[in-house]
């Protein structure tokens, strides 16, 4: 068994790594100090991504992409997951469904978005449907040649900057006929209903979207009418691989600081890394990475390159979401306690993680909803997927 990282993986691993380290770190205190950034540092940050050549790193090149897979995908995200701010938003990686568009939506939405001149959000969530999707009330109705459609999408991420929105409805108010349809935020009847401050500090912002009497043709349901709720698990898929990526560069920066201070920090005449007390805590948050990593590293290499189907990739992806999470809000608290008061302020890379870091057992569906998932796999198919090991 091979787990080394071939010699292309580790240099994009390296060159993002170096890309978090040039381009987002050095951001995060503006970001800070003035929640977001200025429309100069936006506009350089953007032109770094075209520069480092990281615009789309999930789609292939046919559709205007990178070409990368889920691996490589994981591998980037994970060392832009050490910024702070969410400044790791900043590179475009326009939703995994715009893929299923025809060629014509691609050359309108897809294409222009991986080449940074567009950019996309995804309107899921309302304020009566979260964790059950079945029960969005956003309606789309036939109407002559196209549709109208009606309805409220809360914590729409990046809604600010978008210029079009991903808009999961349910056509004649069906949930069995669940469709996407790709809106114009321009379109006559999309509103902003307000833009609410959220726990973290975020580079942009999640609006809450009103659609009224919002016309669009045909050539904007994409994919299938009732095909939505695939889509949607399509994203929420590679949505909660690349959480458990980013978690898990940021548990590791959480680490890396922890470690540093302990070692410099000194009371009681000593470095506090000698008391036992900071040293267990330090080695429970290492053990922890490293046991979370692998599940993520070993979830994505099959997701790539070992041939794991769509059913046992979204019951894995669950796994992979749940476990990382949970283990940055552990590495995380631990770090902060290891700061004493520096690790509550603001100007610390640890405090704005223990902030940012909440959301991830949150959003892309809940801990608990990742449970579900693991249940559901167990029920059906058993134990495999969890405790099964692919075999050549
Ligand atoms: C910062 C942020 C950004 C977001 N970005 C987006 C976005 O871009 N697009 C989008 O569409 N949505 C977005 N969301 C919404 C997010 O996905 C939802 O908040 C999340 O899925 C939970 O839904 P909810 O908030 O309605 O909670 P609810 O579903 O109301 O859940 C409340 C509590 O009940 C629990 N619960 C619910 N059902 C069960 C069950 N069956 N078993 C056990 N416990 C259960 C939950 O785990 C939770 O603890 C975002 C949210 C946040 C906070």
């Amino acid at each position: 068994m091979d787990m080394r990282l071939t010699a292309t993986d580790r240099d994009l691993a390296t060159k993002a790594r170096d890309f978090a380290e040039q381009i987002l770190i050095p951001l995060e205190d503006e970001c800070e100090e003035h929640d977001g950034l200025t429309p100069g540092s936006h506009a350089s940050a953007k032109q770094a991504v075209l520069d480092w050549d990281f615009a789309a790193i999930n789609h292939t090149e046919a559709n205007g992409g990178k070409g990368y897979d889920t691996f490589q995908v994981m591998l980037i995200e994970e060392q832009w997951g050490r910024a702070t701010g969410a400044l790791w938003d900043i590179p475009w990686r326009p939703s995994i469904p715009l893929a299923a568009g025809t060629e014509a939506q691609k050359d309108r939405y897809l294409r222009p978005a991986c080449r940074g001149e567009r950019r996309d959000a995804y309107a899921i969530t309302e304020a009566g449907a979260g964790s059950d999707v079945t029960y969005v009330e956003t309606t789309a109705v036939r109407d002559g040649d196209g549709w109208v459609l009606n309805g409220t999408k809360w914590h729409v991420t990046s809604g600010d900057v978008a210029d079009f929105l991903l808009v999961h409805a349910h056509v004649d108010g069906d949930p069995a006929k669940a469709t996407v349809f790709l809106v114009d935020k321009d379109t006559p009847g999309v509103s902003v209903v307000r833009t609410p401050k959220y726990m973290h500090t975020f580079v942009f912002e999640h609006p809450i979207f009103a659609f009224e009497d919002v016309r669009v043709g045909d050539d904007q349901v994409l994919g299938e009418v009732g095909g939505g709720f695939e889509l949607t698990k399509d994203w929420f898929v590679e949505e909660r691989i690349m959480i458990g990526a980013r978690t898990m560069g940021a548990s590791t920066r959480a680490l890396e600081l922890s470690l540093e201070f302990a070692q410099r920090r000194e009371q009681f005449g000593k470095p506090i890394v000698e008391f036992q007390a900071i040293e267990f805590m330090l080695a429970d948050m290492a053990a922890e990475i490293m046991a979370a990593k692998s599940l993520l590293y070993r979830v994505c290499w099959e997701a790539a390159r070992g041939g794991i189907d769509r059913k046992q990739l979204h019951a894995k992806a669950s796994a992979v979401k749940l476990v990382c999470s949970e283990t940055a809000g552990r590495v995380i608290d631990k770090a902060v306690q290891i700061h004493g008061g520096r690790g509550y302020m603001r100007e610390q890379p640890v405090e704005r993680l223990y902030r940012e870091l909440r959301v991830d057992r949150i959003w892309e569906g809940t801990s608990e909803i990742q449970r579900v998932v693991i249940g559901n796999e167990l029920r059906k198919r058993g134990v495999e997927a969890y405790t099964g090991w692919p075999a050549g």
